[in-house]
């Protein structure tokens, strides 16, 4: 039997490198791309089947990689709700079609950064073993932290697995669960280098609450099996230690001084800023009862970090495009393009740099460089056919219908199949009598008799 072919026609061709779109065909065979441009089609052999697409007036462009989202949360309104409020089963299977939700939004691959349970593991396993529709995933495990790290605080306990993560304090206990971790197949070892300090207000964002030695710990354990390992640092000191012990990724980074920054520039580690959830609260917030004084802090999160992460970008550090999809600020499918739109308006890159860091760069997330995020002869075909300018404007990629196809591992998405918008589980959500408290100052401000 022949093998079967799939040329699309006619395209410009934005091929995720960063360089100027041009015209041409793309020319595909099982999961993989053949060969791209003008002649594409001759590398088709005589006499074999071929389909065609046509992409007159459209981009044909990478599948875009999200490369920090949190698929088995079901978009939590706290960390009471995620870590009391979640079961295992459940959560796997509202996964995967949060997972869809996430593949019909153009982006064809995600990491996960950590999960409850395991269920991101299992999903990426169902994914790949064809139970279900999804995008390509890596995976964490839970994240290592330390009870008084994390951005939970008194919610964790002093020991043992709470939602997401796991308690570690000695170095007995980091190294046997990453050794957990790996046998259960991971595909990144996850630490929570900084935390909400105990008793805020003495300490601009977040404290570092592990030791350099205790970073290079768990780098010599995961790197001994190939295993990377990313942190989610927000403060300085946890993104210069992180850097310094070898981290692979860096989630965040925000807040770098001068030290952090030479760190994060001499070991050229991939940064993945993720500042949607954080502009989705500043400028939505009040549409979901954010407090005015989070939405004040976030914002300025971003302003304050703009210049050094660019400085980094300048000196040649990869950034990566991670939206923290997942939580009730960014549920999936909606909001991944945003870190684009972030990148170009705030960051200042150009929209085809924030396409690069949404596709050749986020490969580094699914771990597959060289091999996913360009169009290029023998790439995985993740392709989009877009209806719109992403390369002048980019915030366009927000509009689902927009892409003509999506094309995942060489086939077409099913986008026509309904999914449902919302659910309502048994015990799912925290309960609550009502948003505010019923004063009666509030009651006579709302001109009620009492
Ligand atoms: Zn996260």
């Amino acid at each position: 039997m022949s093998e079967s072919y799939t040329l699309i026609q006619n395209g410009l061709i934005i091929d995720g490198t960063g360089s100027d779109p041009f015209l041409g065909d793309v020319l595909l065979s099982g999961q993989r791309i053949v060969d791209v441009g003008i002649e594409a089609s001759a590398s088709c052999p005589e006499g074999a089947v071929v389909n065609h697409i046509d992409a007159s007036g459209c981009r044909v462009l990478p599948g875009m990689i999200d490369s920090h989202c949190h698929i088995s949360f079901d978009h939590p309104n706290s960390n009471d709700e995620l870590f009391f409020h979640r079961r295992e089963g459940l959560a796997a299977l509202v996964a995967g079609v949060n997972a869809q939700k996430v593949l019909r939004a153009g982006f064809t691959s995600f990491f996960d950064a950590d999960s409850v349970f395991d269920v991101a593991i299992d999903l990426r396993d169902a994914i790949e073993g064809g139970v279900l529709q999804g995008p390509r995933m890596t995976s964490g495990g839970n994240v290592l932290i330390n009870c008084v790290g994390g951005t939970a605080a008194r919610l964790l306990p002093d020991e043992g697995t709470r939602g997401y993560a796991r308690i570690v304090h000695t170095p007995d206990q980091i190294i046997s669960e990453i050794h957990k971790q790996i046998k259960a197949g991971v595909d990144w070892i996850k630490v929570h280098v900084s935390g909400l300090p105990i008793r805020p207000g003495k300490h601009k964002g977040e404290i570092c609450t592990w030791t350099l030695d205790e970073l290079k710990l768990v780098c010599d354990t995961a790197h001994q099996f190939g295993i990377p390992v990313v942190g989610h640092c927000r403060d300085s000191t946890s993104t210069r230690d992180a850097a310094a012990a070898g981290f692979d990724m860096i989630l965040h980074a925000t807040y770098m001084d001068d030290e952090a920054l030479t760190a994060v520039v001499d070991h050229k580690v991939p940064l993945v800023p993720t500042f949607t959830f954080q502009a989705n609260l500043a400028d939505f917030g009040a549409a979901i009862g954010s407090d005015e004084s989070l939405r004040e802090v976030f914002r300025a999160e971003i302003t304050d970090s703009v210049n050094t992460l660019r400085a980094a970008f300048d000196a040649g550090v990869p950034l990566l495009t991670g939206s923290e999809s997942g939580f009730s600020l960014t549920p999936c499918g909606d909001w991944h393009y945003r870190e684009l739109q972030i990148f170009v308006e705030d960051l200042g890159m150009s929209p085809l740099q924030a396409i690069n860091s949404a596709t050749e760069q986020g490969a580094r997330a699914l771990r597959m460089e060289g091999e996913l995020g360009c169009i290029k002869p023998n790439y995985l075909a993740d392709i989009l056919i877009f209806d719109g300018e992403p390369e002048t404007h980019v915030a366009q990629l927000g509009d689902a219908d927009r892409f003509r196809h999506i094309i995942k591992d060489g086939q077409l998405v099913d986008t026509s199949t309904p999914l449902p918008k919302q659910w309502h589980l048994p015990g799912w959500r925290v309960s609550e009598y009502s948003e505010k408290i019923l004063t009666k100052e509030l009651v006579q401000s709302m001109g009620l008799n009492l």
